[in-house]
């Protein structure tokens, strides 16, 4: 489908552009021609049921895999052509944990920030603010495996937000946690991208993460059904609430819709 107008950012140059990415594991079609983009300074949630795509597509952003058809661009820059030179920009929270349960907060995010090149007081400096702003501060001595799931997900968001990235990947971050901390996460999330001017591509399969300012891509099937503002599916689903647009676009008669 055309990339949609609703979910520009104004004068603003997008900090990913996805453009006619298509995926297949053997025979099996996992994305077909997903074009959209992402702009600095919003949330744009890539909300899809369990099977859409959404891993493989953040899999061929951080070049685990390579995409054969389409270009992506990080920041305007495509890694086909600059290598991993243009993964710079990029912070990147995988569904699946990564952190050393053995290490403490700090020895964890020190070795990430020795990975990025920085140097140990910035590194330092840099890991206060990350943890005060998570309300992590007071662990940051403590080993990982100490810590429950929710404070693990803050740690893993501090670690990717240490090199002061202009993008920001999170693949279904709150799987697993209960609600409030689900809640903090996505509120934690919001505040960034408004108060920092970083690009945040938030997978889900949970319309109630998606705010009414954010910009919204739905992805059924490996194909990209509605792409703008959540106002503008409702309305153009005739749906009155994002849940019942989600149904509607992504149940067994879908129908896809420019906006
Ligand atoms: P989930 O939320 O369950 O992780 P998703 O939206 O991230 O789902 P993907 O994991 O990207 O979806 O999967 C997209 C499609 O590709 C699915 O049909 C899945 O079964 C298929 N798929 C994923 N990985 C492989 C693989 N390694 N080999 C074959 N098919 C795969």
């Amino acid at each position: 489908m055309q990339k949609a107008a609703a979910s520009s950012g104004g004068d603003s140059q997008p900090v990913l552009s996805v453009q006619n990415v298509s995926y297949w594991y053997g025979a099996k079609q996992a994305l077909d021609d997903v074009s959209f983009d992402v702009y600095p300074g919003r949330v744009t949630a890539l909300l899809g049921p369990n099977g859409a795509g959404k891993t493989t597509l953040f899999s061929l952003i951080t070049r685990l895999f390579d995409a054969p058809t389409g270009r992506i661009e990080i920041d305007g820059r495509s890694a086909a052509e600059w290598g991993f030179k243009a993964l710079g920009p990029l912070g990147v929270v995988f569904q699946q944990p990564t952190l050393d349960l053995d290490l403490t907060v700090k020895q964890n995010l020190r070795y990430f920030a020795s990975l990025r090149g920085l140097a140990r007081r910035e590194a330092d400096e840099r890991m206060d603010k990350a943890l005060t702003s998570l309300d992590m501060k007071e662990r940051i001595g403590e080993k990982v495996r100490s810590l429950n799931g929710g404070h693990r997900r803050r740690v893993e968001i501090a670690r990717a937000l240490l090199h002061s990235p202009k993008l920001l990947l999170l693949d279904e971050p709150t799987v697993g946690l209960d609600d409030p901390t689900r809640e903090a996460i996505v509120r934690h999330i919001h505040d960034l991208a408004a108060a920092s001017d970083i690009g945040v591509l938030w997978a889900t399969h949970l319309f109630d993460e998606v705010e009414s300012d954010d910009a919204l891509v739905v992805i059924n099937k490996g194909r990209v059904v509605a792409d703008g503002s959540v106002a503008q599916i409702e309305k153009k689903t005739g749906a009155e609430t994002l849940a019942e647009a989600f149904r509607r676009l992504t149940g067994d008669r879908v129908e896809e819709i420019a906006v």
